[in-house]
C-alpha cells in the first residue's frame, strides 16, 4: 500500500456534485459513445471541476493536473480572466461568422500576429489542431504548386485524413488510404535514434538510417547528430519525390511520440534542404507554443528557425475549441484562389478567450514560470533516474517533459506495462500524468503553466513512491 504525500494547500472549495455517478456515466458512454474513445485508468476517473493547476472528481477529491487536459490548459483551469471574457461575449453574441465584421476576430488576429517573428503576420482560425494542419497542407500545396510533403516518423499531427496521413505511429494510423504524397523521414530521436546519446549498437529498437554523408565519429553525444538526421530529409527529397516538394512539417518537440527533443541544428539544416527543394516549412506548435518550453514563446525558436507556416491549437484557447494557422501574407494569399470558409473558425467567444489567454501568459509571466518550475522538475527527474533503473531517459523543455521507461537500459526494451502501472500509482496518490511513445513507454508532464514550486515537489515525491511499487 502506497502512502501518499500531502497535496500542497489550496484555498478553494469545489461545489457539491449532484450529477450521475461515474458508473452511470460509464454505462452511458458504453451505450451511446463510440468505443474508439479510450479511457485512462482501470478505474476510470471522472473530473467535474477544475481550478488553476488542480481538478476535482465527483467526490471533491483534488488532483494535481500534471497533464493539463493533454497540454491544453495553458494558464490554469477556469482562469477568472478567461472565464469572464467568455461570459461577457456569450451574453452579447455567441455566434457570428466571417461573412460579417466582428471586432474580436480582427483584434485577436492582430494580437496573435504580434507574438510571431518575421513575416508570420496573417492568421486563419479553425477549431482543432487536425484542421489547422489540414489547412496548412492546403496552403503549402496551393502556394508551391508541389504535392509531396515530408513529415517525421514518431510524429502526431491529428486524427482527420490529413492529420493521420502526416502522423507516423501505427497505433494512430487506420488501415485506410490516407496521406497521399506524404513521406516520413527518420525521427531525430537522441535516445532511440542511431546518432543518439548512447551506444548506437545496443538494442533492437533502433531505426535504420538511409543515408549518412557524415559517417564517421558517431555515437555517444554526437555533436553532428542534427546534421546526420537532417540528411535523411534530403535523401527523401532526392529519392522519393520529383525533387520538388510542397512542405516539411514537424512538431517542434514530438509530443504524442513521447516528448522527443531534436538535436541542435536539426531543423535549421532540414529547412535549408526543404526550401532548396521548393517547399515551405511548417511548424506544428500545437503542444510547444505559448511559452510552454520556457526559454522561448514558440518551440521552433528553440531550434533557431523561422517557419513559413505555424499551426497552433490546445493551449491557445485554454480549453476553447480554437486553433490557428499563421503564415506570411504571400502564402496566405493563395487561399483566395477559391472560396474557403469555416463556420466556427474565429467565433467571437473563442477569440475573446484566446485574447484573454495571451494577456494572462504575459501578465502572470507564465513563460518564465514554465522555465523555472520546468528546471526544478527536470532536475528532480534526473535524481529519480539515478535511483530507479526503469527510467532510461529524462527529456523535454520547460513544462513539456517526459521520462522514457525501459526494462533494461542497455537494450532499451520499452517498459510498457510498468509505465501503465506508474500512471495508476500516481493517480491513486492524487497526481495525473500522461503517457506517450509508440509503445506507451513514456510518461509525459505538461501541467498548466501556473504550476507552483510546491506542486513540483509533490509531483516528484509521488513519482518516486510510484516507482517503488512497480
Ligand atoms: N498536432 C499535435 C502536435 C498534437 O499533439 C495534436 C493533438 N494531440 C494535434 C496536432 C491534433 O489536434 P486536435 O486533437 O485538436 O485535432
Amino acid at each position: 500500500m502506497m502512502q501518499a504525500p500531502e497535496l500542497p494547500p489550496f484555498d478553494y472549495q469545489p461545489q457539491p456534485y449532484r450529477g450521475p455517478s461515474a458508473e452511470e456515466v460509464l454505462q452511458l458512454r458504453r451505450q451511446f459513445l463510440n468505443p474508439g474513445l479510450f479511457l485512462y485508468y482501470k478505474r476510470p476517473l471522472m473530473i467535474v471541476e477544475g481550478k488553476a493547476q488542480y481538478v476535482f472528481d465527483e467526490h471533491g477529491r483534488r488532483y494535481l493536473d500534471a497533464l493539463g487536459g493533454i497540454v491544453t490548459i495553458s494558464v490554469g483551469h477556469c482562469h477568472p480572466d478567461v472565464v469572464e471574457a467568455a461570459r461577457r461575449q456569450n451574453e452579447l453574441l455567441q455566434h457570428s461568422t466571417t461573412i460579417y465584421l466582428h471586432a474580436n476576430i480582427a483584434q485577436y488576429a492582430q494580437k496573435l500576429a504580434a507574438k510571431m517573428p518575421g513575416d508570420l503576420k496573417v492568421c486563419y482560425f479553425v477549431n482543432s489542431g487536425s484542421e489547422a494542419n489540414d489547412l496548412a497542407l492546403l496552403m503549402a500545396r496551393a502556394y508551391t504548386g508541389n504535392y509531396d510533403v515530408i513529415a517525421l516518423r514518431n510524429s502526431y499531427h491529428g486524427g482527420n485524413a490529413a492529420g493521420m496521413g502526416l502522423t507516423a505511429h501505427r497505433t494512430w494510423k487506420f488501415n485506410v488510404p490516407h496521406g497521399f504524397g506524404v513521406h516520413h523521414a527518420i525521427a531525430a530521436d537522441p535516445y532511440r535514434g542511431a546518432w543518439g546519446r548512447d551506444d548506437p549498437h545496443a538494442g533492437r529498437h533502433y531505426h535504420a538510417i538511409a543515408a549518412d554523408p557524415y559517417r564517421g565519429a558517431w555515437g555517444r553525444d554526437d555533436p553532428h547528430a542534427g546534421y546526420r538526421y537532417a540528411a535523411d530529409v534530403r535523401s527523401l527529397i532526392d529519392h522519393a519525390t520529383s525533387g520538388q516538394v510542397a512542405a516539411f512539417i514537424a512538431e517542434s518537440i514530438q509530443g504524442v511520440g513521447g516528448c522527443v527533443v531534436f538535436p541542435e541544428n536539426y531543423l535549421k539544416q532540414v529547412y535549408e534542404y526543404v526550401r532548396s527543394g521548393g517547399g515551405v516549412c511548417i511548424a506544428d506548435e500545437v503542444q510547444t507554443g505559448f511559452g510552454r518550453t520556457g526559454t522561448h514563446y514558440w518551440g521552433f525558436e528553440t531550434q533557431d528557425v523561422v517557419p513559413d507556416i505555424v499551426t497552433m491549437a490546445k493551449g491557445i484557447g485554454n480549453g476553447a475549441p480554437l486553433a490557428a494557422v499563421v503564415t506570411t501574407p504571400k502564402i496566405a494569399a493563395t487561399l483566395a484562389q477559391r472560396i474557403h470558409f469555416n463556420t466556427f473558425g474565429g467565433n467571437p467567444v473563442v477569440c475573446a478567450q484566446g485574447a484573454a489567454v495571451l494577456d494572462v501568459i504575459d501578465r502572470e509571466k507564465l513563460q518564465a514560470n514554465a522555465l523555472k518550475i520546468g528546471k526544478q522538475i527536470f532536475a528532480g527527474l534526473e535524481c529519480l533516474k539515478a535511483k530507479h533503473n526503469l527510467i532510461g531517459d529524462v527529456r523535454g523543455k520547460g513544462l513539456l517533459l517526459g521520462i522514457e521507461l525501459v526494462t533494461d537500459r542497455a537494450t532499451k526494451e520499452p517498459a510498457t506495462s510498468e509505465c501503465a502501472q506508474v500512471l495508476e500509482n500516481c493517480r491513486e496518490m492524487g497526481l495525473l500524468v500522461g503517457k506517450g511513445g509508440l509503445y506507451g513507454q513514456t510518461i509525459r508532464f505538461s501541467p498548466p503553466m501556473c504550476l507552483h514550486q510546491r506542486d513540483a515537489d509533490f509531483l516528484l515525491d509521488v513519482l518516486d513512491r510510484s516507482f517503488s511499487v512497480v
